[in-house]
């Protein structure tokens, strides 16, 4: 692939690694075999480039970010990766319209929010602390704490690899759902090049949704906090749980949640089983407590794959496992909770070459 680029583009690619370097080194699991190939475009023209190219050429494309929420099969991937690396933040805005603010891809999420935060942009306070770059936010649609990031994506700029254009598609084209949006339904369409948000300005953040964070905060739910006081807050429960990246703890080797909250009919959950009714009738539960009533606590597993130690949900490398491991112990989960509750928990990350 290199040897058909010209000069020009040449210089705004850097290849890094040929076929061997596994892609355990760019996963938050720290989990993944080798790629055929690993490319980093560092501009928007050449991300779009690279995966044309490798479409031209029928090669199977990997679109990574900060690898977050990936699971990677331990036979890695027979196809090119590419990284996203493009860089660049534009504002713009005034007091009655709100800020504007358009990142390209590869810029780092939780920078973003702290710089919202910073400069009095409302909208994304509670997503503070999520891994990843920004390209990968409207993939699974973000969500932390009462917010989700479809609430403040005004349009994504993307490569249609169906049509081989660019094109800005506004929000309500990208069918945003919980932990869903047409770039998760469709992962061969689009490549998302850049993001444009639009905030609103204050020092306050947005009305506070979820209790947990309410109370640390010490306001009804309802009810607003100072933007960097949320931020904190947010920080500090998910650091509690295991859920802000630290390479010296263990718990935090993890793609986040591993199942997304099942949506279901009302009548099959026990009473006592957590729900939040849906206008369609159904009720979302929460598959952490599903998991901890079908008999897995905190820490379960082996030396190799277990839950955190902080949170039921996240299934964490503890440095010596193969994805193979972890992906047993993800179907062991999922079965019991089968067993138990006739409900089938769904992966939340990205599988590659690997299924449970
Ligand atoms: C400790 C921890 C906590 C987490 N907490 C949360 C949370 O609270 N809420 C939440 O929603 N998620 C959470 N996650 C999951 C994850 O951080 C997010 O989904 C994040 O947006 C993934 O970003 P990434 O850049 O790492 O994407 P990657 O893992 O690199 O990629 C994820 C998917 O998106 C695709 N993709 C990435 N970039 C692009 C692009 N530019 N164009 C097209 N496709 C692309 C990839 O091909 C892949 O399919 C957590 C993960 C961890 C490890």
């Amino acid at each position: 692939m290199p040897g058909r680029r010209c000069s020009a583009c040449a210089e705004r690619w850097s290849v890094l690694t040929a076929t061997t370097e596994p892609l355990a080194k760019w996963t938050t699991l720290r989990l993944g075999g080798p790629a055929r190939s690993f490319e980093r475009a560092l501009t928007r023209d050449a991300l779009y480039a690279a995966v044309a190219a490798c479409d031209d050429a029928e090669i199977p494309v990997l679109i990574l970010g900060g690898g977050s929420n990936l699971v990677v099969a331990d036979e890695g991937f027979d196809g090119t990766v590419v990284q996203v690396a493009n860089q660049g933040i534009v504002t713009g805005g005034d007091q009655c319209s709100g800020a504007e603010m358009t990142a390209e891809a590869g810029e780092d999420w939780d920078s973003l929010v702290a710089r919202t935060v910073a400069e009095d942009m409302v909208g994304v306070e509670a997503l503070s602390g999520i891994p990843g770059t920004v390209g990968a936010v409207p993939i699974q649609n973000v969500g932390a704490y009462g917010q989700e990031v479809s609430e403040t994506i005004a349009q994504v700029h993307v490569f249609d690899r169906w049509e081989r254009r660019a094109r800005t598609l506004f929000a309500a084209d990208c069918g945003f759902g919980y932990r869903s949006s047409i770039f998760k339904r469709e992962p061969d369409h689009y490549v998302v090049g850049a993001v444009t948000f639009q905030f609103r300005l204050g020092d306050l953040g947005a009305p506070v949704r979820y209790g947990e964070l309410a109370r640390s905060l010490g306001i009804g739910e309802g009810q607003r906090a100072p933007l960097a006081d949320v931020r904190s807050a947010v920080l500090a429960l998910r650091s509690a749980k295991g859920m802000v990246l630290d390479d010296d703890d263990r718990d935090t080797w993890s793609a986040g949640s591993f199942f997304t909250n099942p949506f279901v009919k009302p009548q099959v959950l026990p009473s006592g089983a957590p729900r939040w009714p849906q206008p369609d009738g159904t009720v979302k539960t929460s598959a952490a407590w599903l998991i901890e009533q079908s008999g897995f606590a905190k820490g379960y597993g082996t030396d190799h794959v277990r839950l955190s130690s902080k949170h039921t949900l996240a299934l964490t490398n503890r440095g010596t496992a193969s994805t193979a491991d972890l992906l047993a112990l993800a179907a062991e989960i999922r079965d019991a909770v089968r067993r138990r509750f006739g409900i089938t928990l769904v992966p939340e990350p990205t599988c590659i070459g690997c299924s449970i």
